[in-house]
């Protein structure tokens, strides 16, 4: 069977509506799908981005402390708060806490929101450093800090033969209200494994990139396809899972935790979390949010 999941696309991109999920291509574990968590619109959607700690040191990826289990989902309500109310947990100093390194782990799941006034402060043009062979024209903004691994990642890729494509990055909240508008008028029963509603897309950061190649249309017979489970035969997809960690860039959505997110499999939606991060994700087969479910910041002190 053959899906099509597109949080990431841009309005331009042809879609084609799968029927009800069944992720078939499995790599290797299955999951068994369930309906979509769809967040309440009269939810306040409030600034769940990690705010680092003034005494915090630099930011030093830890193991985690617990193994995450499939089976733990996100709060059945949307009403999440991320901020911890206090406890009678000990309180201990702020220099053990995991940190987000300026807010490159913010967490993001279809539970965990970002403020509609959220945006970056320090976004560049990547059109300025990549090519339209790349871009294929899109313009597309991402954080500065991005801009470097990225560049990096795909001249290595270039010079080992593969033709990458990135094919979004940043997306502000009122750009992915249009388009989940849009997906939400033409597919009103699918809305919600399309595209993300506003707020609850990773492209908000300014870190995330969709990843393309031209590979795709030898595996779906569509050439307008841009965005397809099955980016992940493409050698481009298969470079990526294995070397993309190396320049700091994680797989967000892998098929084993659409229980945990509520995000389908995304094969080709990467994010920038830091070298050091990634590779410690990448080591002990975890995603991000895996990762982050289980290491909470904890109240601190400075
Ligand atoms: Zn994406």
């Amino acid at each position: 069977m053959l899906l099509l999941f597109v949080v990431g696309c841009q309005p331009a991109v042809t879609a084609v509506i799968p029927p009800p999920i069944t992720p078939s291509p499995a790599p290797s574990n299955t999951i068994s799908p369930v309906p979509p968590i769809t967040p309440s619109p009269d939810v306040p959607i409030g600034h769940h981005l990690i705010t680092p700690s003034p005494a915090s040191s630099p930011a030093t990826p830890q193991p985690p402390t617990a193994v995450p289990t499939s089976t733990r989902t996100p709060t059945p309500t949307n009403t999440a708060t991320p901020t911890q109310t206090p406890t009678a947990t000990p309180v201990g100093p702020c220099a053990n806490r995991i940190l987000a390194d300026d807010d490159l782990w913010a967490i993001v799941t279809q539970n965990y929101g970002l403020s509609r006034d959220y945006a970056p402060t320090d976004l560049v043009s990547l059109n300025d450093y990549l090519g339209n062979d790349v871009t294929l024209g899109y313009p597309i903004e991402l954080r500065a800090m991005v801009v470097a691994p990225l560049v990096q990642m795909i001249t290595d890729m270039l010079a080992a033969g593969l033709k990458p494509q990135v094919l979004s990055g940043y997306r502000s909240w009122s750009a992915q209200s249009i388009a989940y508008n849009k997906w939400a008028s033409e597919f009103p029963g699918h809305v919600n494994i399309i595209s993300a509603p506003p707020g609850y897309s990773e492209h908000q950061l300014g870190t995330t990139i969709d990843f393309g190649s031209p590979e795709l249309p030898l595996y779906t017979g569509d050439p307008n396809l841009q965005f397809h489970t099955y980016f992940y035969k493409t050698n481009e997809g298969i470079w990526l899972l294995s070397n993309a960690h190396r320049y700091g860039f994680t797989l967000s959505w892998p098929l084993e935790t659409f229980e945990l997110t509520g995000f389908y499999y995304e094969p080709w939606h990467y994010r920038y979390v830091g070298m050091e991060m990634a590779t410690m994700l990448h080591e002990q087969g975890l995603s991000l949010t895996q990762f982050q479910l289980v290491n909470q910041p904890e109240p601190c002190v400075p």
